[in-house]
């Protein structure tokens, strides 16, 4: 009888965005007049930007002809698109990368989840908490997290780094030393970021320790502030113990679209092994390639043309994010975020917890958000909101929570 990785079972199972999506169905069935705003799942709402749809037209009329048709992609992706993300993305931020240590992929969900294959069973790993429960959750799959506890809603063999007001959400450095780091910034969910000199501090601890950082900047494109990092490796010795993980999604609107990259420089090494080309071997072996369509209209993120637009798109979602922190400090909260990052984090208000917080706003505003607790135990008593929603609704609701 074949056996299953029963690694599988001991998930505890995601009931965050179910249990919203069961909340909000039965309220909705229960008021049908009612119209609910929904400021809760992080995907983008605004349409694709004209270079982009330009681009994608272009290549899907070269597919319609022999002489331009594409098949499979190159295996680390084509080079005009690593060319204009090294260029785009790192020269210019002084960052040494080199093409052939980019790895076009069809996402930074895939790459959080799977790159954690190459490092072996018995490394300890570090997430800050609360945290995008991707990272925890695949290394759940691979019986790196030893046993739950469904008291604390922590693993056993998992080191968690609080992010809390206390600490202006930014994680410190843990008693016990990890093998694997995982640092997301700007951060979702408490959508705050740390400073290049806090970021240098982690590459230095990192370097110290013989740890490796494995850096998801899928919101970079929303740092607003000058003394933030764009990119890892704007610190020095970030080449020998970090791999950067990027998005399209949250910059340009691929949610639907599908593209992503992973950095792994070849001065990564255990030993004399270098990482690099053990992605190499794993994205070629399990990964075929993202579409050529999609490649050429992520090019275009990087033209004149597609960066005027996108800076007006994030620009757009920022001005949400503005109004919602705004308006919620001048209805009394607590708020962080929003500054560099889509997402605003509050503290709910005295004596209720984040999913009694939840019910409140979906009742009394007829708002939809996420609670903070779902993103693990120091999530909670705290509520997130996204930018992502168009601006009138955005408006309409905080005029509601200003109301309640
Ligand atoms: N990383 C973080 C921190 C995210 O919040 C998200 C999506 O919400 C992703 C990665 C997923 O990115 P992608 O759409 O490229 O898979």
């Amino acid at each position: 009888m074949f056996k299953i990785n029963d690694n599988y079972l001991k998930l505890p199972g995601s009931y965050l965005f179910s249990t919203i999506a069961k909340k909000v169905n039965a309220f909705q069935e229960a008021n049908p007049d009612k119209e609910l705003i929904r400021l809760g799942i992080g995907d983008v709402t605004q349409p694709l930007a004209p270079a982009i749809i330009e681009a994608l037209h272009g290549a899907v009329d070269e597919m319609a002809s022999a002489e331009t048709f594409h098949g499979y992609a190159p295996d680390l992706g084509y080079e005009f698109l690593r060319n204009a993300i090294v260029e785009g993305d790192y020269r210019s931020r002084g960052a040494k990368i080199q093409a052939d240590e980019i790895f076009v992929s069809d996402g930074a969900k895939c790459d959080s989840g799977n790159i954690q294959e190459i490092f072996a069973k018995d490394n300890k790993i570090a997430v800050c908490d609360p945290v995008y429960p991707v990272y925890v959750d695949t290394n759940v799959m691979a019986g790196r997290t030893g046993t739950y506890d469904p008291k604390s809603e922590t693993w056993s063999d998992v080191i968690y780094m609080p992010c809390t007001a206390e600490n202006n959400f930014a994680p410190e450095f843990p008693e016990e030393v990890p093998d694997i780091i995982y640092l997301c910034f700007p951060n979702n969910p408490t959508g705050s970021t740390i400073t290049k000199d806090q970021l240098q501090g982690w590459v230095d601890y990192a370097n110290k320790n013989g740890a490796v950082i494995i850096y998801d900047a899928a919101y970079e494109a929303y740092i607003s502030e000058d003394d933030v990092a764009h990119t890892i490796y704007e610190c020095e010795g970030a080449r020998t113990c970090a791999i950067e993980l990027k998005s399209f999604s949250k910059n340009a609107g691929f949610t639907g679209v599908r593209l992503g990259y992973a950095v792994v420089p070849k001065d990564l090494k255990c030993g004399d092994v270098k990482l690099h080309d053990l992605w190499a071997r794993r994205h070629g072996t399990k990964y075929n390639g993202a579409p050529y369509i999609v490649q050429k209209a992520g090019a275009a993120v990087y033209t004149e043309q597609g960066k005027a637009q996108l800076k007006e798109q994030v620009g757009y979602y920022m001005n949400n994010a503005k109004v919602i922190f705004e308006g919620l400090k001048e209805a009394g909260y607590t708020v962080s975020g929003g500054v560099n990052a889509p997402y605003i984090w509050l503290k709910t208000p005295e004596g209720m917890s984040s999913w009694d917080f939840f019910d409140h706003l979906l009742e009394q505003a007829n708002v939809v958000g996420t609670p903070g607790s779902g993103f693990g135990p120091s999530g909670e008593g705290y509520f997130r909101l996204t930018a992502f929603g168009n601006y009138e609704n955005t408006v309409k609701a905080i005029e509601r929570i200003k109301n309640i």
